[in-house]
């Protein structure tokens, strides 16, 4: 029988499998995807957020613990764990070696990459090339790793991990992480939580998968079934408004449309609907998704002028291009009239100052609504252009209710040999809204935890035989 079972194949499942087998412990893994789709969402990813007391690597001057701590505490609304929040944060100042041990590379920031030089580390490769590092480790170190294996229950016994089935096979361990992502590719799942809007629609029938197919949830629903505490909204998730030409399912980064707070962004009805320039992007980039969601159609439409170009990453896809606001409304399909309303408004309410992308600018509307804090310049010079955006799906955040050893537990009782990390357990420390990487800050961080309290769990087992 192996020690550690993980189940799962991302970035938190990996981290568990490498830190259980550098513990000693013999450790097999089961991803559900085949070998040339693993990695579950992490492959998709390209850094994760960092503290720092000084300039560190390629990260710049300084990320202290208390402004990561108040960039999530301002995110998430105060639906947070701080105690766990604060181990995610002091862990990601010290992970980076043991990453680097394993094959990471850390590239700097690339210009337009959201403002995040400061407070992200990015992988050389991005997440593909992380994921193919700690694989490459792994096996050497002799973790042992099945692909095509989905994992849709486990035997239980007093809250004590047995076995887990995949299909009508039963795998044994002494101990177990799971690590499968959280549900956010189910589409029936996300349906069934988002339920009718008041128009009659099931607005998640519009909704994009950003990563990986292979995250349905199906582990989580029937932990939950089995009785394991659970915690988080199942309609909270990150969520980005996406180009709405990408694919249902991993369209990745390149599909994201990043000059929202350049403009301004319109709904089916021609009518803007929240402010465009609340925030840094990073910050905001997450509940855009969300915003969009709740429009009628859940499609929504992001208005730029050519002063906008060259100031954000640009996406695959072109946008569509006119040479007057007018023509644009045309070739959207909206109603020329109140989309050349909603824009004049917005014109006239414009008080520009010293108009700097890179701080919280003076540039801001007076007397609309909803305003535009920053950055709020006419729209004026041609060619305009405008990308239609639909709600895409990163990942969901309801999960299973974790302490600070990540193990799972039931009726508030810590199993001593089940444990959880990443997606399946985000929730803790997200319960809504998203900061930049912090989703593997949390991976790393909980999947270490996770796979060095396996390990542990077994040993200790171990020696309470040997002493009997
Ligand atoms: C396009 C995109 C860009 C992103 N960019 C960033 C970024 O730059 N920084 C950041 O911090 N976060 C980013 N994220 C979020 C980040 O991907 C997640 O927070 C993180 O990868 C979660 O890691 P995980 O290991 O929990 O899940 P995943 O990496 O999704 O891994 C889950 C694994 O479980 C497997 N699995 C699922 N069900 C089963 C089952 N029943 N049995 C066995 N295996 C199963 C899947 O195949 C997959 O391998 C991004 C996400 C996307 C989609």
């Amino acid at each position: 029988m192996v020690d550690v079972l993980v189940i799962g194949g991302g970035n938190a499942a990996l981290c568990a499998a490498l830190m259980a087998r550098e513990a000693g412990a013999s450790v097999l893994l089961l991803e559900a995807s085949p070998r040339e789709w693993r990695g579950g969402n992490s492959t998709h990813t390209r850094n994760l957020r960092c503290m720092h007391d000084a300039p560190q690597g390629t990260l710049v001057d300084a990320y202290p613990e208390e402004e990561f701590w108040q960039d999530l505490l301002k995110v998430t609304g105060g639906i947070t764990d701080e105690k766990l929040a604060r181990l995610v944060i002091r862990a990601s100042s010290t992970c980076r070696p043991w990453m680097e041990k394993h094959g990471v590379r850390f590239q700097p920031s690339l210009s337009g990459a959201l403002h995040t030089a400061r407070t992200n580390a990015f992988f050389m490769g991005g997440g593909k090339a992380l994921m193919n590092a700690y694989y490459r480790s792994a096996e050497k170190l002799g973790v042992q790793i099945r692909y095509d294996t989905a994992v849709d229950r486990l035997e239980l016994d007093e809250g004590r991990f047995v076995a887990a089935y995949a299909g009508a096979e039963r795998i044994e361990a002494r101990a177990c992480v799971m690590a499968a992502g959280g549900f956010e590719s189910n589409i029936d799942w996300l349906r069934e939580a988002w339920g009718q809007n008041e128009l009659g629609e099931y607005p998640a029938d519009n909704f994009l998968i950003r990563g990986t197919r292979f995250n349905q949830g199906v582990l989580l629903k029937s932990m939950i079934e089995a009785g394991a505490d659970s915690i988080g909204d199942p309609t909270q998730a990150h969520m980005v408004a996406i180009d709405a030409r990408a694919p249902l399912y991993d369209g990745g980064i390149c599909t994201r449309i990043d000059c929202v707070s350049l403009g301004v962004v319109v709904n089916s009805a021609a009518k803007r609907f929240y402010d465009e320039g609340e925030d840094f992007w990073p910050k905001r980039y997450a509940i855009w998704g969300r915003l969009v969601a709740q429009q009628a159609g859940q499609v929504a439409y992001s208005i730029i002028d050519a002063k906008a170009i060259g100031r954000f990453m640009p996406p695959v896809f072109p946008g569509t291009k006119a040479d007057s606001l007018e023509e644009l409304a045309g070739k959207l399909g909206l109603d020329q009239q109140v989309f050349m309303q909603t824009l004049q408004d917005y014109n006239s309410a414009c008080q520009v100052g010293h108009f700097d992308h890179t701080a919280l600018d003076d540039c801001h509307t007076a007397g609309l609504t909803p305003a535009k804090t920053h950055w709020a310049r006419p729209l004026d010079t041609a060619p305009y252009y405008a990308y239609a955006l639909q709600p895409g799906v990163t990942f969901t955040y309801l999960g299973l209710k974790v302490d600070e050893t990540a193990a799972v537990r039931f009726g508030g009782r810590p199993s001593d040999n089940l444990f959880v990390a990443g997606e399946m357990m985000a929730g803790n420390v997200l319960g809504k809204g998203y900061t930049a990487g912090v989703g593997m800050s949390i991976g790393t961080a909980f999947g270490r935890i996770a796979g060095s309290q396996a390990a542990a769990a077994v040993f200790k087992r171990m020696e309470k035989y040997a002493a009997a």
